[in-house]
């Protein structure tokens, strides 16, 4: 069975390139039938917090990245955490030791620093490498901490096959005698991902390819080890436009500002995947196409340009294509925050469902949708002053009283009679429906900018139209054009 699994040190948040790691291995797991594992590589203390590692799970969570496996956690899996394994990889490394492929070093950090020194002042260009002062010794001091490093040999080289990359091989040279475990018992960042990768079964590793330069290390581990490696998958970095390393210049760089600005998750997967991976010329993709056309063959070999506007056609594309209901629901969530809104209107379904049917084909994110139709949900609209101020004329208000009156006049409310009783009324008085929709847009929804006319009347039905159409009159008319209506 396919394993493969997703290592993120919890550093900070879930950028987009981790989350398109993440995306690539699952999309391979899911794909195969396979196990997805999450490994939060949290041994480097200093730079861990557990607000990260959680900022992770939230992301992954919100994505649909589900992950099948690790210790239980109140009924649930939770991932592997490296800071719980630490026994594991004393255990390896004590191994290793025993085989003589590994040894122990007592090197203080004074010694350390000695050699170092040397190596400064002898004017030697190569970088410096450990000296092996411990290689060869057996004298060990009893009851003093000590690191364990491997036993590298220099000559040659280490190479493999990289699904996204081809063949890569770097000359041996470049190693040295490096640590595999520290004094205080924390695995290096090597050691660790070797332990792990193979306790776990991984058999493909996908991760950014800044971390190339790690994977000879790391077979000379399993060398070491006696073991198989598993295979290696690097995946380019994601530039911006000029090809800088993307920061938050370029971009929101954290998966969950994406959410919290109103992307859905699956325009996220979407736009990740096609950041680095093709399927001929197809854009549009559901989670399910992603599955299913996932294939290493096809992911770049070189780095992905980041194009805001491109994301932002992904997202409006997959605004569109969701069903009313999820729409009402995602909808539901983003606005439920909001004190201002009247939970009454924003559980009637009638209303909610048309106010958002008169959004989505301008709006591009869940938040330009929620904007849109906020006017709808609250008992009064919040007024844009200069909208009031532009629009709300005395010879305006005036108008949308007799307005509302005629709206009271007609028999039924239906949308192709009111529209065709408006028109009437509006010839007779040798106006255009400009200059009613204007300042009706602006009394009943606070906003210049908005649905149509009709379509806006429907959502808020006789009753509220009429009242918004008078109190904007009224409070205008009483002077209190500059206080808030
Ligand atoms: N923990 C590493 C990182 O977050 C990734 C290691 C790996 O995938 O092998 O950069």
């Amino acid at each position: 069975m396919v394993r493969v699994r997703f290592a993120p040190s919890p550093t900070g948040y879930l950028h987009l390139g981790g989350a398109r790691t993440a995306l690539f291995s699952w999309l391979w797991a899911r794909s195969q039938g396979g196990r997805f594992v999450l490994r939060i590589e949290d041994t480097d203390r200093a730079r861990h917090d557990e607000a990260s590692a959680e900022a992770i799970l939230e992301s992954l969570r919100w994505l649909g990245l589900d992950w099948d496996e690790g210790p239980e956690v109140g009924g649930d899996f939770g991932p592997y955490f490296q800071s719980e394994r630490q026994a594991i990889y004393r255990q390896f490394a004590e191994q290793l030791v025993a085989r003589g492929v590994a040894y122990r070093c007592y090197a203080t950090a004074e010694e350390l620093k000695a050699a170092r020194d040397a190596h400064t002042a002898s004017g030697s260009k190569a970088p410096f490498k450990y000296p092996g002062i411990w290689r060869d010794r057996t004298d060990w001091p009893e009851h003093q901490p000590y690191a364990i490093r491997l036993k590298v040999d220099e000559r040659g080289q280490t190479g493999w096959n990289d699904l996204v990359k081809g063949r890569i091989d770097i000359p041996n040279q470049t190693q040295q005698d490096f640590i595999l475990l520290r004094s205080d018992g924390l695995p290096l960042y090597n050691f660790g991902c070797v332990v792990d990768d193979l306790s776990m079964k991984i058999d493909i590793v996908t991760r950014g390819d800044d971390h190339v330069i790690n994977t000879p290390p790391q077979l000379l581990i399993y060398e070491a080890l006696g073991h198989e490696p598993p295979r290696f998958a690097h995946v380019p970095m994601i530039l911006s436009q000029s090809g800088e390393k993307l920061s938050k210049r370029h971009a929101a760089v954290s998966v969950l500002e994406y959410r919290d600005a109103g992307y859905l998750p699956e325009a996220v997967l979407n736009y990740l995947a096609r950041l680095g991976w093709s399927h001929g010329d197809q854009e549009i993709f559901s989670k399910e196409e992603l599955i299913r056309l996932f294939a290493w063959e096809n992911v770049g070999t070189s780095a992905a340009r980041y194009d805001a506007k491109k994301f932002l056609h992904v997202q409006a594309t997959h605004l569109r294509r969701q069903s009313p209901q999820r729409l009402a629901e995602l909808v539901r969530a983003a606005i439920r925050s909001d004190e201002a809104v009247d939970a009454r209107w924003l559980a009637d379904n009638v209303t909610l469902d048309k106010a958002i049917a008169t959004a989505t084909s301008r709006a591009t994110t869940l938040e330009e949708v929620a904007n849109t139709i906020r006017y709808a949900l609250l008992p009064r609209p919040h007024y844009d002053s200069s909208a009031v101020a532009k629009f709300l004329s005395e010879a305006a208000c005036a108008l949308l009283v007799e307005f509302a009156a005629l709206l009271e006049s007609l028999p039924t409310w239906e949308l192709g009679a009111l529209e065709t009783a408006t028109q009437d009324w509006l010839d007779a008085r040798n106006l255009s429906m400009k200059a009613l929709a204007q300042p009706a847009r602006v009394a009943l929804t606070g906003q210049s900018k908005n649905a149509g006319l009709f379509e806006i009347l429907d959502v808020l039905g006789l009753e509220r139209s009429c009242d918004r159409l008078r109190s904007a009159a009224q409070a205008l008319r009483s002077g209190a054009e500059e206080a808030p209506l």
